[in-house]
C-alpha cells in the first residue's frame, strides 16, 4: 500500500526562490526511499513539506490517505543534529512525545527504546555527555519510541565520523527491521543512499524533474 502520496508538490519561499517545482512522488508502506541532490536542490523543503512544517503552493502530501496540513502523528523526523533538550536526561528526552501515555507505560517503551538503541547505560545521563553518535541514536530513539508510520531522516549521519556513521547506518536497519516503517531519507552521500535504500530518487535542479534509480537489496537484517 501508498505510505506517502506526493502529487503536484511546488513550493516558493517568501523570498521568490522556487525550491521546488511539481513533484510527484509515492512511497510504498515499508519501503525505505532515499532522496539523493546536491546542495540546494530542495531536499530538506521536501521534507519539510512532508512532515508539515512547510506549507506548499501547490499540490498536496498525503500520509496513510491523509492530507498533510501540520505536523502528522504518525510521521517522525530526524535532523542531521540530535537536537536533545539539554535540560532533559536521555530518559525525559526520548518520552517527551509519549506524554498522553501513562508514566507506568511511558517508562516501558523508553527502556526499550533506549535498549534497542545500545543506550540502556545511559538513560540517567545528560544529552552534554554524549559522544556525537550516542546522541543520534537517542534522536533515533525518540523518533521511533513514537511508532511512527513515516519516519524522515535529513541527512541523519553526515555529522558524523567515517566509522561512527558506518555504525549507524547498519544500526539503523537493524532499527527497521522491529516495526518496517516507511523511511525516507535525504542525503548527499550517494554511497549511504545505496547501501541503505531499496529505492533511490534523484532531485534535480532541473524544475519538477524527478529520476528514479531502481536498486535490489542483496541483504537485510
Ligand atoms: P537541500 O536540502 O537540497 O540543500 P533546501 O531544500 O535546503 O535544499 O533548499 C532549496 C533551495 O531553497 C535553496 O536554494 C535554499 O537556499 C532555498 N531555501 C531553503 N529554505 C529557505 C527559506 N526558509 N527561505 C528561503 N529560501 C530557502
Ligand atoms: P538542513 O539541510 O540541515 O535541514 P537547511 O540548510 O536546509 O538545513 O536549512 C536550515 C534552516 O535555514 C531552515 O530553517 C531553512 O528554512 C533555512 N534556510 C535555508 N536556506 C535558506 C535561505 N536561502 N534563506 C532563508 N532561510 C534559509
Amino acid at each position: 500500500s501508498v505510505a506517502v502520496e506526493i502529487a503536484g508538490l511546488a513550493k516558493t519561499y517568501p523570498n521568490g526562490l522556487r525550491a521546488l517545482a511539481g513533484i510527484d512522488l509515492s512511497v510504498s508502506a515499508g519501503e525505505i526511499l532515499a532522496i539523493v541532490g546536491g546542495s540546494g536542490c530542495g531536499k530538506s523543503t521536501l521534507l519539510r513539506l512532508v512532515a508539515g512544517l512547510e506549507t506548499p503552493n501547490a499540490g498536496s502530501v498525503r500520509v496513510g490517505g491523509d492530507v498533510v496540513r501540520g505536523p502528522h502523528p504518525a510521521v517522525g523526523l530526524v535532523f542531521q543534529e540530535p537536537r536533545l533538550l539539554p535540560w532533559l536526561t536521555v530518559a525525559e528526552n526520548v518520552g517527551f512525545g509519549l506524554s498522553s501515555l501513562d508514566a507506568g507505560e511511558r517508562a516501558v517503551r523508553v527502556a526499550l527504546a533506549l535498549e534497542r538503541v545500545g543506550l540502556a547505560e545511559h538513560a540517567q545521563a545528560w544529552p552534554r555527555e554524549l559522544s556525537g553518535g550516542q546522541a543520534q541514536r537517542a534522536a533515533l530513539a525518540r523518533a521511533l519510541v513514537t511508532r511512527p508510520q513515516v519516519l524522515l531522516l535529513d541527512e541523519p549521519f553526515s555529522a558524523l565520523d567515517a566509522l561512527t556513521r558506518t555504525a549507524l547506518q547498519d544500526h539503523l536497519l537493524e532499527l527497521w527491521a522491529f516495526d518496517r516503517p516507511t523511511l525516507v531519507l535525504v542525503t548527499h552521500d550517494i554511497e549511504e543512499a545505496l547501501v541503505l535504500a531499496d529505492r533511490v530518487v534523484t532531485l534535480r535542479p532541473r524544475p519538477g524533474r524527478v529520476d528514479d534509480i531502481q536498486t535490489v537489496a542483496l541483504s537485510r537484517p
